[in-house]
C-alpha cells in the first residue's frame, strides 16, 4: 500500500476541479483495504472514476482510489452467465467485454463513465434500463469493522438513481466486487427509448443485435452529451423529479407543453432539464462555471472554476425551480 501525499485531484474527477487530497491511496486488492483499516486510517472516503462527485473543498483524511481489476465468468448454464467484476474496472470496458461475448443485459448502459464499483451506488441507468436488471450481488467491506459482506439484489434497495449505499449505508462500505447475470439466449432488447429505433432504421438495421443497440447508443450519446475531456461536467446534475398526479394536473394547466413521462406507479416524472431551462438557466455562465448551453441538466466547469461556485449555482437553480414550479429537485451528483 502506497500513500501519495497532497495530490491534486484535477485529473481524477470529470468536473476537472482542482482540490488537494491529503492522502491518496491506490487500492489494488481487498488486502490493501484491510491494511488501511489495520493502520487506523480515518476518516476514509472512496474514489472511483470521479464522474459523479462535485469537489467543493480539499479532501482531508484518507482517499482510497479503487483500482481493483478483473472480469471473470464464475458460473453459467445454457441460458445465462454469472460474471464477477473488480470494482475498479471501467464500466464501459465491462459493457464492451459483455458485447464481445455476445452477452445481453448491459448494452443500453454503453458509454457511461466511471467504475463498476460505483454502478450499484446510484443504480446507474440510461435509455430505459438500470443496472439492477442484470445485477446479481456484490461484495463489500464494512469500513468500521473490516468485515466482508455480500449484498444480493434485494438487499441493495435499488431505486431511481438510488441504493442503500447512497442512504442508510452511506460511506460505510467499500464495494470490491460486483456480479452480474447476463443473457446468452432469449435476450430481450429494449430499443423503445429515445432515438435508438431511429438510428437503427437510418442504418437499415431491422433485426438488431446486442452490438447494434450498443453502437446506436454510443452514437446518440456522443452527439448529445458534453465530453468531460473537453468541458468539465458530471453528467446530469439533478435527478428527474417524480410528482403525484394531482400536482401534475395543476401544473399542466399552467404549462400545457410541459414534457412528462408516466412513472409506472401512478406518479409522473418531469425532466429536470426542462424545468431548469424554463427557469432561465440554460447556457447561463460566468465564464468559469455554468449551465451547459444545450443540456440544462448538465453543470459545467470551463477549466478554472471552483466546486463551491458550482454548488452555489446548483442551490440557486434548486431555489428558483422550487419557487416557479413548487417542485423540489435533488442533486444526483455526490457533493464532497
Ligand atoms: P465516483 O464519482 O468516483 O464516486 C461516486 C460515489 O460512489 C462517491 O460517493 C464514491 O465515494 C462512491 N464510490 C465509488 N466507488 C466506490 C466503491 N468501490 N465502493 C463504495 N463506494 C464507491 N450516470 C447514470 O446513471 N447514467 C448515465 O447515463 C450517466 N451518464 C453520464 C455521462 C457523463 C458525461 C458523466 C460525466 C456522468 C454520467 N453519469 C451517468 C454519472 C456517473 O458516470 C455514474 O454515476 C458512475 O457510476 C460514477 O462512477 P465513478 O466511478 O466515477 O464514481
Ligand atoms: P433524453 O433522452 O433527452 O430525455 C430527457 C429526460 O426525459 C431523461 O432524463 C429521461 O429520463 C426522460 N425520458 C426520455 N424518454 C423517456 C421515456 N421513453 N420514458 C421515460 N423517460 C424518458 O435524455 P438524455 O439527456 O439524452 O439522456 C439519455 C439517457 O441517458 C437518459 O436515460 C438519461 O438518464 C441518461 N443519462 C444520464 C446521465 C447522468 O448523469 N445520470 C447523463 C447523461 C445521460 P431518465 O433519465 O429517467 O431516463
Amino acid at each position: 500500500m502506497k500513500i501519495k501525499d497532497s495530490q491534486d485531484l484535477k485529473l481524477l474527477n470529470t468536473f476537472g476541479l482542482s482540490v488537494v487530497a491529503k492522502n491518496l491511496i491506490p487500492i489494488y486488492s481487498e488486502n490493501d483495504i484491510f491494511e488501511a483499516l489495520v493502520a487506523g486510517f480515518s476518516p476514509i472516503k472512496i474514489l472511483g472514476g470521479g464522474s459523479n462527485i462535485l469537489l467543493t473543498k480539499d479532501v482531508n483524511g484518507y482517499l482510497l482510489h479503487c483500482q481493483i481489476k478483473g472480469i471473470q465468468i464464475i458460473d453459467e448454464d445454457e441460458n445465462q452467465v454469472l460474471i464477477e467484476v473488480g470494482a475498479g474496472e471501467f464500466w464501459h470496458n465491462l459493457v464492451l467485454w459483455s458485447i464481445s461475448q455476445n452477452l445481453g443485459g448491459l448494452e443500453n448502459l454503453s458509454l457511461i463513465p466511471g467504475s463498476v464499483g460505483a454502478a450499484p451506488m446510484q443504480n446507474i441507468g440510461a435509455y430505459g434500463v438500470e443496472q439492477k436488471e442484470s445485477f446479481h450481488s456484490l461484495t463489500a467491506i464494512l469500513l468500521t469493522k473490516g468485515i466482508r459482506k455480500t449484498f444480493y439484489n434485494e438487499d441493495c434497495r435499488f431505486g431511481y438513481r438510488e441504493s442503500i449505499f447512497k442512504n442508510e449505508c452511506k460511506d460505510q462500505y467499500f464495494i470490491t466486487r460486483v456480479r452480474y447475470l447476463l443473457n446468452k439466449k432469449n435476450h430481450k432488447l429494449n430499443i423503445s427509448y429515445g432515438a435508438i429505433q431511429d438510428i437503427l432504421s437510418s442504418n437499415n438495421i431491422t433485426n438488431p443485435s446486442i452490438k447494434d443497440v450498443s453502437n446506436a447508443i454510443i452514437e446518440i450519446r456522443s452527439s448529445k452529451l458534453p465530453n468531460p475531456n473537453v468541458i468539465g461536467n458530471a453528467g446530469s446534475f439533478f435527478k428527474n423529479p417524480v410528482i403525484d398526479l394531482s400536482s401534475f394536473t395543476e401544473l399542466q394547466k399552467i404549462y400545457p407543453n410541459m414534457p412528462y413521462y408516466e412513472n409506472g406507479d401512478g406518479r409522473i416524472k418531469i425532466p429536470a432539464g426542462w424545468l431548469i431551462e424554463q427557469a432561465g438557466f440554460k447556457g447561463r455562465n460566468d465564464g468559469k462555471i455554468g449551465v451547459h448551453k444545450d443540456q440544462a441538466l448538465v453543470l459545467v466547469n470551463f477549466g478554472q472554476g471552483h466546486g463551491k461556485d458550482i454548488y452555489a449555482l446548483a442551490l440557486e437553480i434548486k431555489d428558483v425551480v422550487l419557487d416557479k414550479f413548487k417542485i423540489d429537485i435533488h442533486p444526483e451528483v455526490n457533493i464532497w
